[in-house]
């Protein structure tokens, strides 16, 4: 199956493998690989008569639904472009959407947004409007109707948004063969078998969607989707259908985690076998609490919208690297470390962005797409990720890594999160700053102190920070709670406050 050319042949011929086993669980609903092909065809003829044709852009904000599968599905077999949306983005993120990539029809679904759609779509810049759906309402028709599926994998059919950081997010565009890539490398490094059950808990709007579907087509086996994720609910989701691999952020690591601490020793999900993850950071004591306590492997992996499986740890990999580095490339995935930075060629990677100034700019000379990302490569050839280019502070000349000092001050007691970032300054060009999220009942937090802290963790002098700031929370994310540090440049390198205007 694996050389399938475009994600509708993989569903086609899986359809003829194994039409009867489960390919999609939710709630008390379940969905064959054969009704997969014969449903998603059905929509699709339905999509074609709304006038969707090869080529037409379609965004959809839909939640991890077995129906937005099926439109999803669609949407492949009549070659259209679609730019997934990821649920929680309100207007500001949507309208943006829709305008950079010229979409034509918009689909939401009905019951979140109780006003006329048409009327919504217009007011976010797209040029038409495509019915809610709600649920059942997905457009249906004759698929005699339908011209050919799409024979070529590399035309671009995928527009996919990053999460907005750095800056404002990017439009990525993907081909079918990329995003098949994808999927079939993390199934590979996972070591699933057809006896496996997945897990999708996070956004399918989210490129790990359509790459999760891959590894479920290419293997044939099931995964229980789970449209709001929420402790214990979930728990009773996976057990009940025998989750053997579920996955997510860092986060669900730690919710698991504190899950069996309730009852040590006590499996959490008994038919679990792995947790497998990535995108975030993952401190090596989770690594080790997760093996210890929960009695089941956990891999973790680094991928970004451009390349959604860059690195990931294998299962049968020793400890020390499973705990420190984000693992192996898969064939196919040429890396190499250029001035500290990580870049990357092979088939899993995007075509490049929409904007095409964008793109000219990500690619190097031998059309490695440059990552941002800090890293290094191990004896070994596993990678060691140490932050992002645009998370180094230059501090009169000198490179200081934001992410090493954050690392020592999350050993503070007082600190339960904080995020260090360079200010411009006039006399250093930049300041290193940290910003701190307070460990409840803790004293009061001084410059001086932590200053002292980190020069007694053996922090070079031209490291520390040189200001502070307490906050409540820090700005993040919605899709992975990253930490937005360009809001806090932007915040504070404004002229601070005067309440008390000179006279
Ligand atoms: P933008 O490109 O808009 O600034 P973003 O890069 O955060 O946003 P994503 O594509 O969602 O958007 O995230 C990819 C980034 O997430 C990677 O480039 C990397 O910095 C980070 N990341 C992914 N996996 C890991 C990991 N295992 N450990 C640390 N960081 C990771
Ligand atoms: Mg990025």
């Amino acid at each position: 199956l694996g050389s399938a050319r475009t994600l509708w042949e993989l569903v086609a011929r899986r359809a003829e493998l194994t039409p009867d086993r489960p390919v999609l669980l939710q709630d008390d609903r379940s969905l064959t690989f054969g009704e997969l092909r014969a449903r998603s065809e059905r929509v699709a003829a339905g999509l074609y008569e709304r006038g969707v044709r090869p080529g037409t852009v379609v965004a959809w904000q839909l939640p991890t639904r077995i129906e937005t599968a099926l439109l999803s599905f669609a949407l492949a077999r009549l070659g259209a472009v679609q730019s997934p949306v990821i649920p929680f983005y309100r207007d500001r993120e949507v309208g943006f959407a829709l305008r950079e990539s010229k979409a034509e029809f918009f689909a939401v679904p009905g019951v979140w947004r109780g006003f006329d759609h048409t009327e919504m779509a217009r007011r976010l810049g797209a040029r038409g409007t495509f019915q809610a759906y709600d649920g059942d309402e997905l457009p249906d028709a004759e698929p005699s109707l339908l011209p050919p599926p799409p024979s070529d994998g590399t035309s671009v059919r995928w527009i996919y948004w990053t999460s907005g950081t750095t800056s404002d997010p990017k439009g990525v565009l993907h081909t079918d063969r990329s995003l098949i890539a994808g999927g079939s490398c993390l199934a590979h490094a996972l070591r699933l078998t057809e006896s496996d059950v997945g897990s999708m808990a996070f956004p399918y709007a989210h490129i790990a969607g359509p790459d999760y579907t891959v590894m479920l087509l290419l293997y044939g086996f099931p995964a229980v989707m789970f449209e709001q994720f929420a402790l214990p609910d979930a728990l009773e989701g996976y057990r009940e259908h025998g989750v053997t691999v579920a996955g997510g952020s860092t986060a669900f690591y730690s919710m698991f985690l504190a899950e069996q601490r309730k009852q040590p020793g006590v499996p959490v999900i008994p038919s679990l076998r792995l947790l497998a993850g990535g995108g975030a950071p993952k401190p090596p004591e989770v690594y080790h609490a997760v093996v210890r306590e929960m009695g089941v492997e956990l891999t973790h992996g680094y991928g970004m919208t451009e390349v959604p499986m860059i690195t990931m740890g294998a299962p049968d990999d020793t400890a020390e690297n499973l705990a420190t580095t984000e693992g192996r490339p898969p064939e196919g995935m040429e890396i190499r470390v250029v001035e500290g930075e990580v870049r990357l060629r092979g088939e899993a990677v995007c075509q490049g962005y929409l904007d095409p100034a964008q793109t000219a700019e990500a690619f190097d000379e031998d059309g490695f797409l440059r990552t941002g990302d800090l890293g290094f490569l191990t004896g070994s050839g596993h990678l060691v990720l140490t932050g992002r280019l645009k998370d180094v502070i230059i501090r009169k000349g000198e490179n200081i890594s934001a992410k090493e000092i954050e690392d020592l001050l999350h050993t503070h007691p007082a600190v339960d999160d904080v995020a260090v970032v360079g200010l411009p300054d006039a006399e250093r060009g930049e300041l290193v700053c940290a910003v701190v999220e307070q460990a409840e009942g803790a004293g009061e937090l001084t410059l001086s102190a932590l200053a002292s802290f980190l020069r007694a963790e053996g922090l070079s002098v031209h490291k520390l920070p040189e200001r502070l700031e307490v906050v409540d929370a820090l700005p993040r994310n919605e899709t992975l709670r990253k930490v937005l540090k360009y809001k806090l440049r932007e915040r504070y390198s404004e002229p601070e406050f005067s309440p008390q205007p000179e006279s």
